[in-house]
């Protein structure tokens, strides 16, 4: 996979403020607001600073968590997990591995058979539309 290197400086006149603060520093959407919490239309989501393919609508389900959630990532080389210990709670970070975009996290309180749950934000996310 090409790996992705821009400065911080570069991200920071690419991205939008909150595109910025999610994907580049780890901030969180607030709940309820993302845009693509609510859409079932088919495709791929993509990761909005590098175009890298990450989930497929085939797999994303309503979890009642206010962020769009995916029961499994669309390989496992793509998406990147990475242990967080920030905030006082020990939780797995889920990055794109071309850009190190940070997407969310996953927990292991999803649907079977995968049992996961990765709670991304939409911000992170860009859907490429199948027909
Ligand atoms: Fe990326």
């Amino acid at each position: 996979m090409n790996k992705i290197n821009k400065t911080d400086k570069e991200w920071k006149e690419l991205l939008d403020s909150q595109t910025y603060s999610v994907t580049r520093k780890s901030a969180t959407e607030p709940p309820f607001t993302g845009k693509y919490l609510n859409v079932k239309s088919k495709g791929v989501y993509c990761c909005i600073c590098c175009g890298n393919e990450l989930f497929s609508s085939e797999s994303k389900f309503n979890s009642n968590s206010g962020w769009p959630s995916f029961f499994e990532a669309i390989n496992d080389k793509n998406v990147t997990e990475i242990i967080d210990n920030s905030h006082n709670m020990i939780r797995t970070e889920v990055v794109c591995t071309s850009c190190d975009s940070h997407l969310g996290h996953v927990f292991n309180d999803g649907p079977n058979p995968s049992g996961l749950r990765y709670c991304i934000n939409s911000v992170s996310l860009k859907l490429k539309k199948i027909d």
